[in-house]
């Protein structure tokens, strides 16, 4: 199966995501997550995309696209993909088309976090991450059970996203509003979306997002 996970900054993608990798064995192609890993090795890509994502706008569709095209490439062949943060506008989901043709994938289903933008901006901004796991965290839901201990592997750092700041959030909805929200159309026409809740318990909207892939 090949799936989008399709919603506003803040909705869970990549902790859904997370979860369906680790029950099917699928893998999360998040675009967000290549572009820090490439700021992180300071390469051209990661050069040219910093200022753009610290301002919380949208990396060029050429180069997210091909990322996308070269982890698509290391996949094995049975192995489905998660687009997480990907496609963000209307010529990715071209370009994505185009290159699951190339590689005679399918996509099957994409999933819609409905969500509510107020209750986002607190969310993002007290989120923060194990540095060696990369366990999420969140100063107000989620604290780990230790204090300054990660749950999952006893980590000891923590780190937060730059870009999960207040001004720079209401940006990345902005961007979402106008340019990706109106790629679900194109998706809806094919009749392949199915809308969660995503604003209930974590485990509920697993449980949603599952009985949409078995449906
Ligand atoms: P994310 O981790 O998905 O919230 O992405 C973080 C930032 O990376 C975004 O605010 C954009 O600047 C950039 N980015 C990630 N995915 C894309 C994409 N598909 N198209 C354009 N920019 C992206």
């Amino acid at each position: 199966m090949n799936i989008i996970l399709l919603g506003p900054p803040g909705a869970g993608k990549g902790t859904q995501a997370q979860r369906l990798v680790e029950r099917h064995g699928m893998k999360q192609l998040s675009t967000g997550d290549m572009l820090r890993a490439a700021v992180k090795a300071g390469t051209p890509v990661g050069l040219q995309a910093k200022a753009v994502m610290d301002a919380g706008e949208l990396v060029s569709d050429e180069i997210v696209s091909a990322l996308i095209g070269d982890e698509l490439d290391a996949l094995g062949e049975g192995q489905g993909a998660i687009f997480d943060g990907y496609p963000r506008t209307a010529a990715q989901a071209e370009s994505l088309d185009a290159i699951l043709k190339g590689r005679g994938r399918t996509l099957d289903r994409v999933i819609e976090l409905d969500v509510d933008e107020d209750a986002l901006v607190a969310r993002i901004t007290g989120r923060f991450t194990c540095a060696s796991c990369g366990k999420g965290y969140h100063d107000t839901f989620e604290q780990p059970k230790v204090a300054g201990t990660c749950d999952k592997c006893g980590g000891h750092e923590f780190k937060r996203r730059p870009d999960d700041n207040e001004a720079t959030v209401r940006t990345r909805m902005a961007e979402y509003r106008a340019k990706t929200a109106p790629i679900l159309p194109i998706y809806d026409a094919r009749g392949i979306v199915s809308r969660v809740d995503g604003m209930g318990e974590m485990d509920d909207v697993t449980a949603a997002i599952e009985a949409a892939l078995a449906g």
